[in-house]
């Protein structure tokens, strides 16, 4: 069950009095909106529910604050290490799951593979079972290897696009995913390259990730392949206010240009087969909105890479080793 922070919207209404609030969530929290808008009402003050759902702290509808003259916003389900960003304000909602069982099967699966020393990253909404997660486990005489934070995350805290926190788990000889997200897990494996396990508090399970981690890169480096014989290529700018990367798509188009491609820059808000099949005039985009886009949809009737991938591109044009295109700690 998921228990939003109710108290933190109430607080944040007396204390900036706000006349019309927006509220957003996530697509599996978008049901909880109405009830939401309910309590907000109940204090006098009016609200609009954003339909389409929020991806994370890089989809936040800031430009939306002027055009539907809020005051400001609640995004629940995104929370991280502060309260807010700019008008935005982040609304925790956390799962409150029982964890005694996944601690036992993560000590079997540990004593089995005689790791010692786990490091436990997770998303926003995982944040308090990975907590009493972390405890279970050193009650049973295995103590978590601390991980970091970047700036304004919390401890482990990772998102599709940044695992920094990995990265300051320098003595983790394995790291655990807490969540039911086979694509953070991935994530997690591809840019560490150390073994990494997802514990699925849901499940009460315990896998390993690394089969999936090596079918997404092998689908990375056949997008990249197919990129490479594209004449024209598009790179693409995300509209959403996180995922707006301008330089560095002009950059990436700048240097396909110098290797002999042709390519211009396009902006759009949401990057999906249906707007991008549309597009005719080039054969393969980079896109700079999200590294999420390629590896989970499918439907692009063109190779579509992400920042990294097209880093990788990149390297291939200048007959360069491919490697390992997602070993950035920050994919973006
Ligand atoms: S992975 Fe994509 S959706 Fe998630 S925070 Fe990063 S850019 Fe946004």
């Amino acid at each position: 069950m998921l228990k939003l922070d109710r108290q933190k919207i109430k607080d944040i209404i007396e204390r900036e009095k706000p006349k019309r609030v927006g509220l957003a969530a996530p697509d599996g929290l978008l049901n909880v909106l109405p009830e939401l808008a309910a309590y907000v009402e109940s204090f006098n003050v009016e609200s609009v529910i954003f339909g389409e759902p929020s991806y994370g702290t890089c989809d936040l509808n800031v430009a939306d604050l002027q055009l539907l003259n809020l005051d400001l916003i609640f995004n629940v389900g995104h929370a991280t290490a502060v309260e807010s960003i700019g008008k935005v304000y982040l609304i925790d909602a956390q799962y409150e799951l029982e964890t005694g069982k996944l601690a036992s099967e993560l000590f079997k699966y540990l004593k089995n593979t005689r790791f010692t020393k786990p490091a436990f990253f997770t998303t926003s909404n995982y944040k308090d079972v990975t907590k009493n997660l972390k405890n279970d486990l050193k009650s049973l005489g295995i103590k978590a290897i601390e991980s970091g934070a970047f700036p304004g995350m919390f401890e482990g805290q990772v998102f599709g696009c940044n695992y920094y926190s990995a990265v300051l788990a320098r003595e983790a000889d394995i790291l655990v995913f807490v969540g039911q997200s086979p694509f953070h897990a991935a994530g997690l494996a591809l840019s560490s390259e150390k073994t990494t396990v997802m514990a699925d508090p849901h499940t009460g399970t315990v896998e390993d990730v690394s089969k999936t981690a090596g079918i997404l890169y092998k689908a990375a480096v056949a997008r990249i392949m197919l990129a490479k014989n594209a004449n024209k290529i598009g790179v693409i700018v995300g509209l959403k206010d996180g995922q707006m990367f301008y330089k560095k798509a002009r950059w990436i188009s700048k240097r396909l240009i110098s290797i002999g491609k042709e390519s211009a820059v396009l902006a759009i808000r949401e990057v999906v087969p249906w707007k991008l099949n549309a597009i005719r005039g080039f054969d393969a985009f980079v896109e700079m909105a999200c590294p999420r886009i390629p590896m989970a949809d499918r439907g692009f009737d063109r190779p579509v890479l992400s920042y990294p991938e097209g880093l990788g591109l990149l390297r291939i044009l200048n007959k360069m080793e491919l490697g390992n295109p997602y070993k950035m700690s920050v994919l973006y």
